[in-house]
């Protein structure tokens, strides 16, 4: 049997049936319903968040709430992220300017911010990559001194908590996707976490094509509104997020008890003062230690039924419709990490016995 990379978390049939059946009654299926309302209601509650805003996709999500942000100029990101991430910043008309991200976690380096801040720059959108939390306090300390706005691309780290307190709280933004394969889903789903009233307001108007009232549209928006039966996804899926992590948390901690012995393999890190949600395993290879390269064991694993993902591999900096527009040797620790970084299996649902027989084949090929 062949073990994909991920598989998605459902709630049983009968319980996300016993959810939309109001539906059928009301025929209201869009435009902020009831299970929107319900939802929405119960992820400030999760989160412990003031405000939230939900949105068909986390892409969305993140280009809306760069859009409420009213940025202009340049932006300090990272490469060592999804697509969307780059492409949010870039469709709003700013320049991302690509900061080094350190080689322990994989997240933003800190100690490189500064350098890169121009009287140009608006804004940091740093990434809490797999699940790693960003330095959020020296990043916060950066924006106040320099006057930038924070938002961070949560994507990954939907039920991690840094100090007790949720990543949502962190930044003056933060955006979640809730897409299929993330640690929770709504299906496609996103939302993006705000302390400030006026800027919930914005985005609202701004993922309902800039509504302000029945007769008046006051801002360029989009439509990228979350629907009933995503939101009821939803609330079914938060009822069983916390089990779903502590299964995660099992797999992952067999991974690291069998893989931790061989030699060439980096392996993820408890990070201090985080409560992980175990959304990937990323493992990094040392071609000359571990006797063979990230390519060559990802189509080992493959040859193996063993599906594991190049990821983030390429950088963001380096894709074609970028060509020529940045230099990916500015971002050196990032290259490395995208050459060598592989992501295992892992969900909920995978058994003991299957992360045991990954390990397994792992280990066959590493030198003695
Ligand atoms: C998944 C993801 C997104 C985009 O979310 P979608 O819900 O798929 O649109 C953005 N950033 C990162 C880092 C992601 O992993």
């Amino acid at each position: 049997m062949d073990i994909p990379v991920t598989r998605s978390s459902m709630p049983s049939f009968e319980e996300y049936v016993e959810e939309i059946k109001e539906l059928w009654e009301s025929h209201w299926l869009t435009n902020m319903g009831i299970k929107h309302k319900t939802l929405e209601e119960q992820l400030k509650k999760y989160l412990g968040v003031n405000g939230i805003s939900l949105f068909c996709n986390g892409h969305m999500a993140l280009e809306m709430a760069i859009q409420a942000m009213n940025l202009s100029g340049e932006v300090i990101t990272t490469p060592f992220t999804f697509a969307s991430t780059t492409h949010a910043i870039v469709r709003n008309g700013l320049t991302p300017v690509f900061c080094d991200i350190n080689e322990k976690d994989y997240t933003i380096d800190v100690d490189k911010i500064e350098t890169l801040i121009t009287d140009k720059t608006s804004a940091i959108i740093p990434v809490h990559v797999y699940g790693n939390m960003c330095d959020v306090e020296r990043i916060e300390k950066l924006a106040r001194k320099y006057d930038l706005k924070v938002i961070y691309d949560a994507a990954h780290a939907f039920g991690v908590k840094y100090k007790g307190k949720s990543a949502a709280v962190y930044g003056d933004a933060a955006m979640f996707s809730f897409h299929a394969t993330k640690v929770y889903n709504t299906i496609e789903g996103g939302a993006v976490c705000f302390e400030s009233d006026d800027y919930g307001l914005d985005l609202y108007r701004i993922k309902n094509f800039g509504i302000r009232n029945e007769e008046v549209v006051d801002a360029v928006g989009a439509n990228a509104k979350m629907n009933e039966f995503q939101a009821a996804m939803g609330i079914c899926n938060l009822r069983h997020l916390d089990e779903e992590i502590a299964k995660r948390k099992i797999a992952h901690d067999i991974y690291i008890e069998q893989l931790k012995g061989i030699k060439g393999l980096y392996l993820p890190q408890q990070q201090e003062n985080v409560e992980s949600n175990y959304a990937y395993f990323p493992i990094r290879i040392n071609e000359n230690e571990f006797g063979m390269s990230r390519d060559a064991l990802y189509l080992y694993l493959k040859e193996h039924g063993v599906f594991s993902r190049k990821y983030f591999y390429p950088l963001t900096n380096s894709f074609e419709c970028y060509r020529d527009k940045f230099d990916v040797e500015k971002t050196p620790v990032a290259l490395s990490v995208s050459n060598e970084v592989l992501t295992l299996p892992l969900y909920a649902e995978l058994s003991e016995a299957d992360v045991k027989k990954i390990c397994k084949i792992i280990a066959q090929r590493a030198k003695a």
